[in-house]
């Protein structure tokens, strides 16, 4: 199962991944001298800021690398919100600036211009970009068959970039044999608190581990006029996301005027936290959150879709659409990711706990005083290392000594459990 010379490879999605892989598609038919036929069909349309995917926009290093080495493009300076200065870590009592090296620099954009920028790039390079809503497919022996609400499609194969649309997952499922990743929701909300807050905000992206029931994480992000509140967790709501703005932590970070009011807009959002069962197979492939091939709880899925798309084309432009070459290829590529999944999972559970058992403010202490944990933080965080790396780094014997004392103290003598300590400063 081979491409061959005018056959059609139709990308389900444009987003980051789908306009990647397409990219990715011609520059590599280019290369061997083919000529192929490369469909985007994207249902929303991003220009004028009509529509747009649920995001923070934060792009985190390496994007600048990934974007010009393997795409050939360059961030338009226009699309940049802000810079990203550094995270600040809090629990419920106890707040820290994490600090670490970040190869790279981190930026802000508004994610609807940064996919229509994309996607533009796309158009640019060939792809026919076609507005519809993809409603079946039919993968059959010799081709798949793509049911649009507008006209349809007969293609090679076809790549699933589709997100975590809750519809198109389905589609998938009954026309082949993938099943969906596990998913957090999430819920975010955008503040606008006028100019003199917005400039008396540094450009940190707040991030907090509170023990409140139902709620994984969550971030305030300033972004130009406004700011950006997002909480993640397995079923978060609009009313975890006003205690979650209610409550002391976050308080401090939100206008004066605007601490007791209700937000005007929810926005609900999904994000993977494992990979898709059978993500690909003869004659279709997933990417990106699709394919739940991203880093487990801290993200960058921008950069993930992005890799697993240019990937996917390359084993499709290289070795074929059959099940065997992407299980050889695709997702022998795609190992930086899968590799590091136990590990992520194992940090998230253990950030779980700590939570939910009133430790993290604990951790934070910890990190004040050790710079090995603080990188560890640090890491985990701003998604730098691979987890595998900051599990290895932070296992030593004296650090499992000062929690295990820690432990003892919190559980044993809980009333010595709420003493702040050295630099890490008190959170109210
Ligand atoms: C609350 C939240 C905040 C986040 N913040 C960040 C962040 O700051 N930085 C970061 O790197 N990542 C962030 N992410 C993750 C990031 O948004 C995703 O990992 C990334 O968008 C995945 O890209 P993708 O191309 O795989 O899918 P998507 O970006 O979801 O694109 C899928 C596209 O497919 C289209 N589509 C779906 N179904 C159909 C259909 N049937 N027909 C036609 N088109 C269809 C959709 O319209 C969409 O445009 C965040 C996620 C959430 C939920």
């Amino acid at each position: 199962m081979f491409i061959n010379d005018g056959d059609t490879v139709c990308v389900v999605g444009g987003g980051p991944g789908g306009s990647a892989c397409a990219m990715t598609l011609l520059k590599e038919a280019r290369r061997f001298g083919r000529t192929i036929n490369v469909v985007v069909l994207e249902h929303k349309i991003f220009s004028e800021d009509r529509h747009h995917n649920q995001c923070i926009g934060v792009l985190s290093p390496p994007f600048e690398d990934i974007l010009k080495n393997e795409l050939d493009l360059t961030l338009p300076e226009s699309l940049v919100v802000n810079e990203i200065a550094g995270y600040r870590l809090h629990s419920d009592l106890l707040s820290l600036d994490l600090i670490g090296e970040e190869y790279g620099r981190s930026a802000s954009v508004r994610r609807s211009r940064f996919d229509a920028f994309m996607l533009e790039e796309a158009k640019k390079a060939g792809a026919q970009v076609i507005h519809n809503r993809v409603t079946a497919i039919e993968v059959n022996p010799d081709e798949v068959l793509i049911y649009t609400d507008g006209e349809n499609i007969k293609s090679a194969i076809v790549v699933g970039a589709f997100g975590l649309d809750d519809g198109t997952c389905r589609v998938f499922e009954q026309g082949t044999p993938y099943r969906q990743p596990d998913f957090l929701n999430t819920v975010i909300t955008r503040l606008y608190p006028g100019k003199e807050f917005m400039q008396s905000m540094d450009c940190t992206i707040q991030a907090f581990l509170l023990s409140h029931p139902g709620l994984e994480f969550g971030a305030v992000t300033p972004k130009g006029d406004h700011i950006s509140i997002n909480i993640a967790g397995r079923k978060v709501t609009s009313n975890i996301m006003m205690e979650f703005l209610r409550s002391a932590p976050v308080q401090r970070f939100l206008p004066p005027h605007q601490r007791r009011e209700k937000p005007l807009n929810y926005y609900k959002g999904r994000f993977p936290i494992a990979p898709a069962r059978n993500l690909f197979g003869d004659r279709y492939v997933t990417i990106g959150d699709s394919a739940g091939l991203m880093r487990p709880f801290k993200g960058k899925g921008i950069n993930s879709a992005i890799n697993t798309g240019i990937y996917a084309a390359r084993s499709i432009m290289q070795h074929g659409v059959s099940k065997k070459a992407f299980a050889e290829n695709y997702y022998r590529d795609c190992r930086v990711l899968t590799e590091d999944l136990p590990y992520g999972r194992a940090v998230r559970v253990l950030t779980n706990l700590a939570t939910r058992f009133k430790f993290m403010d604990h951790m934070i202490a910890v990190a004040a005083e050790r710079p090995d944990f603080m990188k560890a933080m640090f890491s985990s965080v701003s998604g730098h290392d691979p987890y595998k790396k900051i599990i290895m780094e932070t296992a030593s014997l004296s650090l499992s000594l000062t929690f295990a004392q820690k432990i003892l103290g919190h559980f044993v003598f809980r009333q010595q459990a709420h003493l702040p300590v050295k630099s890490a400063s008190p959170a109210v």
